[in-house]
């Protein structure tokens, strides 16, 4: 799947992928708002309904086919994930579910991380289950034991985050892989929370997911989604009879792609410096005598596969969790750096300009039952930081360090 000629930097592959030019020359690339398109010839029509004429050879049918403009989009993400197709959905949620039930027919069964976004979490255990009878057993992924023990003849997909939500353990990947492909499964991993730091399909996923809301478009102004892998499986999920994407309809706007593409040249650049101040936060923390979760600290339980398996130059990743002991710091903790420093939002989402701060297990977590939150290891007084790189960084490390004792008065 993965092109040997290609650069290694994910950002030198977006730039040999960025020969795209506007309709008229421009340097920008065009938005083809157009929602269906016309034929020349009259038999054209059948040969692309058949899928002997598709968009690689130019030949466009609807927007929630394929779009010129959200091709360009799926390009570029192709290109950055190192596979050879990808294409964009309106939501990260849209990709997650429509690959899932690509890859999955009623009474087949998934093995995933326990430590998922509550989103995936609940789509997982209650959605899937109740809605087209597809099983999903939760274990932790690094006891091998385990994985073995919760796999079944009809397990199709073995499912995680690269770096997982919010407790930011990083996914041995190649291992993951080849337990899969041993087992004739695919290996499906959303990877919102490392673009660049990561390249899953390197290591072996077959299919890789992102929402595009986060780091990826970095300015919490569009909800969107991506699936990446090869051209057969992408080919799958717009097949007229069985594509999941094509009849359950989750198209993205060719605007939203267009804005999210202009973006993607500067991803590095912010990658890397959520990365930077995101290290500098966890040491400050750390030093306050804090217990923080970064896998870019030495003290992280996956600091070493982090350095063996990241991409060079892209760092640890924007996200960082500290655990307060108690929901009751964690809201000081949040309450004072929000309303008396100016440091950064009480919101949910991440990979925004400014930090945004939630504690897990009452917001984005909050689908997981009181069991599953203890087995994935959210505790009420964990926050998570997605780090923004807006400020001083000396004046934000100073408004960290008050609004850690600040929560310890609680
Ligand atoms: N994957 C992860 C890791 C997320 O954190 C989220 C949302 O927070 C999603 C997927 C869902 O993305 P979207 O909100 O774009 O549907």
């Amino acid at each position: 799947m993965t092109d040997v000629q290609q650069p290694a930097d994910p950002m030198a592959r977006l730039a040999r992928s960025r020969h795209e030019f506007g309709e008229h020359g421009g340097i920008n690339l065009s938005i083809e708002t157009s929602a269906t398109f016309t034929v020349l010839e009259a038999g054209k029509m059948p040969e692309i309904f058949e899928g002997r004429q598709g968009p690689q050879g130019g030949c466009f049918l609807y927007g929630r086919h394929f779009n010129p403009t959200v091709l360009v989009l799926a390009r570029h993400l192709a290109a950055i994930e190192a596979t050879a197709s990808a294409y964009c959905t309106a939501s990260g949620m849209a990709a997650i579910s429509g690959v899932l039930l690509q890859a999955c027919d009623t009474g087949d069964h998934i093995v995933a991380s326990p430590a998922l976004y509550g989103g995936t979490w609940a789509l997982l255990n209650d959605y899937l289950p109740r809605k087209a009878g597809i099983q999903t057993t939760c274990v932790n992924l690094d006891d091998e034991s385990a994985l073995a023990a919760a796999w079944r003849p009809n397990t199709r997909v073995l499912y995680c985050e690269t770096l997982s939500n919010p407790t930011l353990r990083l996914a041995d990947l190649p291992r993951l892989a080849t337990f899969a492909h041993e087992r004739g499964a695919l290996l499906i991993v959303d990877n919102t929370f490392a673009p660049l730091m990561m390249t899953p399909a390197i290591h072996g996923a077959d299919v890789v997911v992102h929402s595009l809301t986060k780091f990826i478009n970095g300015a919490s102004d569009i909800v969107a989604g991506c699936v990446c892998a090869s051209g057969e499986f992408i080919d799958r999920l717009y097949d007229l009879h069985l594509g999941s994407l094509m009849l359950l309809g989750p198209a993205m706007d060719p605007r939203a792609a267009y804005e999210v593409a202009t973006r993607l040249p500067n991803l590095g650049l912010r990658v890397s410096e959520h990365a930077r101040r995101a290290l500098a936060y966890a040491q400050c923390l750390e030093a306050l005598g804090a217990e923080v979760i970064y896998p870019g600290l030495a003290s992280h339980p996956d600091h070493a596969r982090y350095r063996a398996l990241a991409n060079l130059g892209y760092g640890a990743g924007g996200l960082l969790a500290v655990d307060l002991g108690s929901a009751q710091r964690a809201n000081a903790f949040m309450e004072h750096l929000q309303n008396v420093e100016d440091f950064g939002y009480m919101a949910v989402s991440l990979g925004f300009s400014d930090t945004l701060m939630s504690a897990s297990a009452s917001s984005t977590s909050s689908e997981l039952d009181a069991e599953s939150l203890k087995r994935a290891g959210i505790s009420p007084g964990l926050v998570r930081l997605s780090v923004g790189y807006t400020g001083a960084l000396d004046d934000r490390l100073q408004q960290l360090e008050r609004g850690y004792h600040a929560a310890l008065k609680h």
